[in-house]
């Protein structure tokens, strides 16, 4: 008697233990796959500016290092993108001034022609 209500304690135990570790694993399952999507809509890609201007126009900003990450310029909007370096081919991104401030320590230069106001 003692030993059947054992043996169904354990029993009990293990299926617990088996659908706890099923859980898990599709918990984990879900969160790369989400992790996924993310690294896909951060925006990095090989794309014109959004005012067209191409790639090789861009001004080269800052450098970071060992990120072998670069902030680059639009001259024709201004507008401030940040490039991956990687052996199977650069990616890049627009980013704000905001992240730029904060990541490369650089600050938006007033832009010739335009009026500095003090
Ligand atoms: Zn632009």
């Amino acid at each position: 008697m003692i030993k059947s209500v054992i043996f169904f304690i354990i029993l009990a135990i293990t299926w617990v233990l088996i659908i706890f570790n099923r859980k898990l694993k599709s918990q984990v399952k879900k969160n790369a796959r989400g992790m996924s999507i993310v690294r896909e809509h951060t925006g990095w890609g090989t794309t014109d500016c959004t005012c067209g201007t191409s790639r090789q126009k861009w001004q080269v900003l800052a450098m970071l290092r060992p990120e072998n990450v670069v902030l680059l310029k639009c001259p024709l909007c201004g507008g401030l993108w940040e490039e991956q370096m990687s052996l199977y081919g650069n990616k890049w991104r627009q980013i704000d001034s905001a992240y730029a401030d904060e990541h490369y320590k650089y600050k938006q230069q007033a832009v010739p022609g335009s009026r500095m106001e003090l």
